[in-house]
């Protein structure tokens, strides 16, 4: 095989392999071990020299299918705890394989009117959904990570614009650092986007009243008088070990009252603002700056899905701005350029699994997923309480549960270990997948509850497999 102009009328073959291998593998998801290490075997046949002569569409999308539905993790169904990782919504599904059939590039007007309008439509909807204002602006990234780059980058340019420069033109040559204040609640991926930004991962100063990393609002608010100029908050909507958040009202009355910017993580909390039962999480969030929220956690869109919101609208703009290339539009071209928004150049139209998910959904469908997902959450709660060989060690709030197992007769000294242990042979089971962190400075299993497909059945087995394998390191 050489030209794939020879192979023109091959592709609806190769995407009808794809489409007859889904039935099957959808369905046996909840079956599955999340992961099958005796399958990794397989992925020798990905390997090899760079075909000289090709194989042909069939034959590679046959293998790929092949070593695919096998030997990949299969994180798409009920049971995998480990991260904060969401499934795919069958409507989300197929609405990603459209995005493929269609290949839009989506970073300008010009190229895809169609992309454009989708990003506008799910922007708004979203926005709807979390109780953000219409007047924001926003732009879809991969991840939250780049949505905290494109948040905090609009920050930096009013952070800089305060201090007399224009960021976007001459960089951050001459100016002080920028202060970044949080809580211990601040995730990793905030650090890293200072740092892509220039502004350095180690200059955040975190506020903790104690080893949970609560936020100490008082110390904060000494810290922005001494600082006396333009500060940036990070509030955190669901915090990853525990799934709690700091409280944003507050943090809100201190950006107004000295003048700071607030920037909000709500990657998989704002998702919280969906039930009554939780929205108290996320009040006050309408009152930030900026916000970022993941699309491929709860919302349950394939990966790379993640939403970057900013109040004021003219900022994303001025902060990323046009290219000031003639065969590119300008700044004030009458129609948006979702790449003038954003990090980012060429970009897939990643509006299109949202709409088809947002559509098939709605908010009804979306809240009583999330509820449903807090029973659950509050149901392993329930179990973990009532077993004496098990520890809860924060109240249950969202969708995430921390515990560890802790056996009668197993002193603390050698409870880190064990439960570092039980945590490997979960991962190497594979009937359920979690892996450990630390909380408190003690090693602790969290799972998260983010899968549209979980249900109780599910976390029971959970349990059952934790006292199981658990038993095992122990004994
Ligand atoms: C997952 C997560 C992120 C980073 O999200 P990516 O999509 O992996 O970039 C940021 N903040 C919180 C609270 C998260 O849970």
């Amino acid at each position: 095989m050489a030209d794939p102009l020879g192979e023109r009328d091959e592709a609806a073959a190769a995407l009808n392999l794809v489409g007859a291998a889904a039935e099957p593998y959808l369905r046996s998801l909840p079956d599955r071990l999340v992961h099958d290490r005796t399958r990794d075997v397989l992925l020798d046949e990905l390997d090899g020299p760079l075909p000289e002569r090709g194989a042909g569409a069939v034959a590679g999308v046959e293998r790929l299918l092949r070593v695919g539905t096998e030997a990949g993790t299969h994180s798409a169904g009920p049971r995998f705890f480990h991260f904060v990782v969401g499934g795919a919504t069958p409507a989300a599904v197929a609405g990603d394989w459209i995005t493929s059939l269609l290949d839009q590039a989506s970073g300008l007007w010009a190229t895809s009117p169609f992309a454009a309008r989708a990003e506008g439509v799910v922007l708004r909807w979203l926005k709807e959904l979390f109780g953000l204002p219409e007047s924001w602006g926003g732009v879809l990234t991969p991840s939250a990570t780049l949505a905290h780059v494109s948040g905090l980058a609009c920050a930096r340019f009013w952070w800089a614009d305060r201090h007399g420069v224009d960021v976007t033109a001459r960089g951050l040559a001459g100016l002080p650092a920028m202060p970044v204040l949080s809580s211990g609640y601040v995730h990793v991926s905030t650090r890293k986007a200072l740092q892509i930004l220039g502004c350095g991962r180690d200059t955040l100063r975190t506020f903790a009243l104690d080893d949970t990393g609560r936020l100490d609002l008082a110390a904060m608010e000494a810290a922005l008088a001494e600082i006396g100029g333009p500060a940036v908050l990070v509030g955190n909507v669901g915090e990853v070990n525990t799934g709690d958040s700091d409280p944003i009202e507050p943090l809100a009355d201190l950006a107004e009252r000295y003048g700071a910017w607030l920037h909000v993580d709500g990657a998989f909390g704002m998702f919280s603002a969906l039930s009554p039962r939780t929205a108290h999480m996320a009040r006050g969030v309408e009152r930030a700056d900026s916000v970022t929220v993941d699309g491929h956690k709860w919302l349950n869109v394939p990966y790379e899905s993640g939403f970057s919101f900013v109040r004021d609208a003219s900022l994303p703009g001025r902060a990323f701005g046009a290219w000031g290339a003639a065969y590119l539009p300008d700044a004030d071209d009458e129609h948006v350029n979702y790449n003038m928004l954003g990090p980012e150049s060429s970009r897939r139209a990643r509006a299109l699994p949202i709409w088809a998910t947002l559509y098939a959904y709605g908010r009804e469908g979306y809240r009583a997923m999330v509820e449903r997902h807090l029973d659950v959450a509050a149901h392993l709660g329930g179990l973990v309480e009532g077993d004496p060989d098990l520890e809860l060690l924060a109240p249950v709030r969202l969708c995430v549960v921390c515990f560890r197992y802790r056996p009668r007769g197993v002193p603390e000294e050698r409870l880190d270990d064990l439960n570092a242990r039980l945590g490997a042979a979960l991962l190497a089971d594979g009937r359920v997948y979690a892996g450990t962190s630390t909380y408190r400075g003690m090693t602790v299993l969290r799972p998260a509850i983010v899968n549209w497909r979980t249900t109780v059945s599910d976390i029971e087995l959970f349990v059952e497999v934790v006292r199981e394998l658990g038993a095992e390191k122990a004994g």
